[in-house]
């Protein structure tokens, strides 16, 4: 149940009886155009040889390159990767950026890797999938449990491959290395803007809005700095090992100090590392899980983790006012109906997380034309990017009367299906 892939196309489904969708253009956007499953051999530490399987989905590039990230997580699948590669058409569309949809995956934990293992599985990949990429071609990025240094050395590999420098290869990578200002926050500062921009909606104010965060990765954990800036007050926050609720609000500099000292999230009501036995399980500041977080009564709530967390089996436990979507496909198709009945707003992924993937388009166009621009150009042209969809998928869904992934589907299958008539 709840296979991603299936949930894509009854997405794309929702979309395509709304405007009336050319069956011709309806069969093609089905299927990605190739997907492409490799065998990816390591040496170990220990010196055997493990054998890792990896995937890269090209759906479809009808308004630029294929582009997506690269996902290191033991749960990947074929149909997860198809889904991922499907929704990054959709979001390069929703936010009008001249690209296409990928998205690739190795089957792994990365937690159970030594540095040196990463870095050999990440060559490995790019030697399996070289002649498929290329900034004129497919253009991979980070994704869950993937980071700027495996970017680098993914490019690295590439570029010994091909036999020249191709720093569009691949974005988010480190500074140094061909990385764009902006990119390491720029998913979470593009669900900022959409936050902004709901606020103004829904008028609500910073300090009386109070806002949960499944997920402490990239995407989450900055989503908290800058509404915590921002003067929003973060009551919940958890990894894939728990979390903490705090009534009087969350700083999350001391969260990740907890975290970077080794502790479970939970501690943060102590103050400093301790045991799962030690970490309060009532009182105004307590551990709870990941479960937990989701049906806490917030103004906001952001799945900001893994796919198919809001589900049929919690739906009608939710109670926060808004979802904005950090994560890939946290709602599922038939929750998602649930949540429109029950006239809770959700900002969808397609969206919300748009932010990753626009300046991942700054990064290489500013690699193709030789440039290098500052953090505010970033920004501004970011904010203008976001601003401007966000205020598109709102019209659209008054137009249509319909919920707001709905109406980001019927703007994006729109320029997809002009592009290829
Ligand atoms: N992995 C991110 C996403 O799902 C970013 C993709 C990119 O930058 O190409 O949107």
């Amino acid at each position: 149940m709840n296979n991603p892939f299936q949930n894509a196309m009854k997405q794309l489904d929702n979309a395509a009886d709304i405007i009336n969708l050319d069956k011709n253009i309806r069969v093609i956007l089905e299927q990605p155009d190739r997907v492409i499953e490799v065998a990816i051999p390591v040496k170990m530490d220990g010196g055997e040889v493990k054998v890792f399987t990896g995937y890269r989905s090209q759906y479809n590039n009808a308004l630029g390159v294929y582009k997506g990230g690269i996902r290191y997580h033991p749960g990947v699948t074929i149909d997860e990767v198809k889904a991922l590669s499907f929704w990054m058409m959709i979001k390069c569309a929703t936010v009008n950026i001249p690209m296409g949809g990928g998205k690739g995956g190795v089957i792994i934990n990365p937690k159970e890797l030594s540095i040196g293992e990463i870095e050999r599985l990440s060559r490995g990949y790019i030697q399996k999938i070289w002649p498929n990429i290329g900034s004129d071609k497919d253009v991979p990025a980070p994704d869950v449990y993937t980071t700027p240094q495996i970017m680098a050395w993914m490019r690295d590999e590439y570029e010994k491959l091909v036999g020249h420098e191709d720093p569009g290869v691949i974005t988010g990578k480190p500074l140094e290395d061909g990385g764009s200002e902006g990119r390491s926050f720029s998913t979470a500062q593009g669900g900022v803007y959409c936050i902004r921009e709901l606020a103004k909606k829904m008028k609500l104010n910073p300090a009386e809005t109070t806002v949960a965060i499944q997920g402490y990765g990239n995407a989450g954990s900055y989503m908290a700095k800058i509404l915590y800036k921002m003067g929003y007050k973060i009551v919940a926050i958890s990894d894939s090992k728990g979390g903490v609720y705090n009534a009087d609000g969350i700083n999350p500099q001391k969260a990740d100090a907890i975290k970077e000292a080794g502790g479970m999230l939970g501690c943060y009501c102590l103050g400093s590392v301790c045991t799962l036995e030690q970490v309060p399980g009532d009182g105004t500041c307590r551990g709870i899980t990941n479960e937990e977080l989701l049906e806490l009564d917030v103004d906001i709530l952001i799945p900001a983790a893994l796919e198919n967390q809001i589900t049929i089996e919690n739906v009608d436990k939710i109670k926060a006012k808004a979802i904005v979507e950090l994560a890939n496909g946290p709602t599922t198709p038939e929750a998602d109906e649930i949540l429109r009945s029950k006239g809770i707003i959700l900002v969808p992924d397609v969206l919300a997380n748009a932010g990753g993937v626009t300046v991942s388009y700054f990064e290489w166009d500013q690699n193709v034309k030789g440039e290098h621009w500052t953090e505010d150009d970033v920004l501004e042209k970011l904010e203008k990017i976001m601003v401007t969809a966000f205020n598109e998928v709102w019209d659209t869904k008054e137009k249509y009367n319909i919920d707001m992934r709905t109406a980001a589907f019927v703007k994006a299958v729109e320029r997809v299906s002009a592009k290829m008539t």
